[in-house]
């Protein structure tokens, strides 16, 4: 009898949470965990794209809102800071989708989330080897980050200025800062690319619809349901855990099409608008638009993660410390852009196939003539990266909009946009 009791009483402290909980610390405490928290705590659960965004771009304590999250010391590391050919050969791009649109006397280059400006610098560097491109190019960065502004501003200007707006997401005017390159090409920074003037334009956008937020949704026996995000006080690892809504939201009725068979689906309906938003830009003033991420044509599920320090870091621990990020689903943005009469859209293809198509192995041969042996491995090992199937090549996709155009009778020029087909070298 005594053994019975002695047994029972060691069930009881395993089941009183006391014991669980000094067994599963709950992960650390955030700025951004405390604010959404009372949030959660007032008005109940959030959508996943709704944390989303406030993890990534909250005024205060968002991610991408106060410090450089690229690089060694920082959280992940991107193609255009792996190696300059990167934004060189999408600089050729545009000269080449310019050419094909009777070379007009302006050509905005419009990009969207430039990071460190570092894309922005190789391609403007291409444009100054084109005599006939003096004066015409300006360029429009739609930048959300203060912090990420001003160091846009340092890699293409040299200064900082003073600002008198700090935080770009909080309103105001509508171009928040406007300087000048070293060689004198006009910048102009935007919290929204619908305040970028309406002008022929080559919109590139790298990593940044990956950083759009994404709707959850999961087939369930009662049907879809939409993932939410509330606070756990109980047991979990994190003060945060994910909830499946109880009744169809409007999201549900809204985003998903009908005769989907994937059970998990991210849809994320800002990347719909923008693509949209773009076809209609592109058929109305001209231009074209190059949309390279990470992603799928229609066929992955659970794709939603953080990053943080280079290593993958769960989605609710610690908000607005790491990075998060959902693939691309390019067979929806095609689908947004099929009602577009006049617009067509191209890819996706991999990046190791559009690079490819773009000369890479001619560009890394021209800089390696002028470089010295630890440069020479520096652009190797850059091309490597960017190429191989196995690291960067096949991963990452490319995906363009352009007017729907016919090539002139007799012309060899295709109607894609360059990288979209190989160019043939004599
Ligand atoms: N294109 C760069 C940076 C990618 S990281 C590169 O490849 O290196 C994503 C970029 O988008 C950052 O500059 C971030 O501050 C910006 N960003 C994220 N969400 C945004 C939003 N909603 N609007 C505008 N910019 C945003």
């Amino acid at each position: 009898m005594r053994f019975l009791w002695t047994f029972l009483r060691i069930r009881t402290a395993v089941n009183s949470g006391q014991y669980r909980r000094a067994l599963h610390q709950k992960s650390g405490e955030t700025e951004l965990l405390q604010h959404l928290r009372s949030q959660l705590k007032a008005a109940g659960p959030i959508t996943v794209a709704d944390y989303m965004r406030e993890v990534l771009t909250n005024p205060t304590a968002g991610y991408y809102m106060h410090k450089d999250v690229f690089g060694t010391q920082g959280d992940f590391i991107t193609s255009p800071e792996i190696s300059q050919m990167f934004g060189e050969l999408l600089g050729v791009w545009c000269v080449n989708e310019w050419m094909l649109g009777g070379s007009p006397r302006s050509m905005q280059v419009v990009e969207l989330g430039p990071g460190r400006g570092t894309l922005a610098q190789d391609m403007l560097r291409v444009f100054q080897q084109f005599p006939m491109m003096q004066d015409v190019v300006s360029l429009h960065l739609v930048e959300v980050s203060p912090k990420m502004a001003a160091m846009q501003e340092e890699r293409l200007t040299g200064v900082i200025e003073d600002d008198k707006r700090k935080n770009a997401a909080s309103g105001g005017d509508i171009v928040y800062k406007k300087r000048k390159t070293k060689a004198g090409v006009p910048i102009s920074w935007y919290s929204d690319i619908h305040d970028v003037p309406q002008e022929f334009s080559c919109y590139i956008a790298h990593e940044f619809l990956d950083a759009l937020p994404v709707h959850k949704f999961q087939r369930t026996p009662q049907g879809w349901r939409e993932v939410l995000v509330d606070v756990d006080d109980g047991e979990g690892p994190h003060h945060l855990r994910f909830v499946l809504s109880p009744t169809p939201t409007a999201a549900c009725k809204g985003f998903i099409q009908a005769g989907e068979k994937r059970d998990h689906l991210e849809v994320c309906p800002r990347a719909g608008v923008l693509v949209q938003h773009l076809a209609d830009r592109i058929v109305e003033h001209g231009g074209a638009a190059l949309l390279a991420d990470y992603g799928h044509d229609g066929t992955k599920t659970d794709t939603l993660r953080g990053f943080r320090n280079h290593q993958l870091h769960e989605v609710l621990q610690e908000p607005g410390s790491a990075d998060l990020t959902a693939d691309v689903d390019f067979s929806y943005l095609r689908h947004m852009c099929a009602g577009k009469d006049k617009a067509v859209t191209h890819g996706p293809i991999t990046q190791r196939e559009f690079l490819e198509n773009m000369a890479i192995e001619l560009r890394l041969q021209v800089l390696q003539r002028n470089a010295d042996e630890s440069q020479r491995k520096d652009l190797l090992s850059g091309y490597d990266m960017l190429t191989n199937p196995d690291k960067m090549g096949d991963r990452f996709k490319f995906f363009s909009i352009t007017r729907q155009r016919t090539p002139p009778k007799g012309s060899r020029t295709p109607s894609e946009p360059a990288g979209f087909y190989r160019l043939e070298f004599q």
